[in-house]
């Protein structure tokens, strides 16, 4: 038999968490200064990724929505708490998520893959200004990858 207290206990404990892989990383070159990935927690993940879509849901993903810059979802965790998402922020996200680890696998298959990975994350966005004024712009870029 299931009480309210057991009930409430349950919705607060076994939240979602989740991985957002960044389409560009952004920052500075460095390795380790730079942004790749968000992870977080939620109750209600929809509801969570609708507003980080809507730049309001994290400083980091708002940056990135201003900046034009995109995500993927790549990993969900259920049934996680604050400690094990302390846990998984402390490996930056990169060693959890799918889409990078194939890419590192790839890079070992193939150093031509691996450079022109590597090539591509070096770029960063830099705003358009007007006399010193960050304006906004659009910007594309264009990687053409020629397999052999
Ligand atoms: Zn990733």
């Amino acid at each position: 038999m299931t009480s309210g207290i057991d009930r409430i206990s349950w919705d607060i404990n076994h939240a979602s968490g989740y991985l957002l892989c960044f389409d560009v990383p952004f920052g500075p070159v460095d390795p380790g200064c730079h942004a790749d990935h968000y992870d977080g927690i939620a109750d209600v993940l929809r509801r969570r990724l609708s507003r980080h879509e809507q730049g309001k849901g994290a400083k980091l993903t708002a940056y990135a929505r201003r900046a034009g810059l995109g995500w993927t979802l790549t990993l969900i965790w259920e049934n996680i708490d604050r400690t094990e998402e302390r846990r998984l922020k402390a490996n930056c996200g990169m060693a959890w998520c799918p889409r990078c680890r194939t890419e590192k696998v790839m890079a070992k298959r193939d150093p031509a893959y691996g450079q022109a990975i590597a090539a591509a994350k070096a770029w960063r966005f830099k705003p358009g200004l007007r006399q010193g004024v960050p304006v906004d712009v659009q910007v594309m870029m264009i990687l053409e990858f020629h397999l052999h």
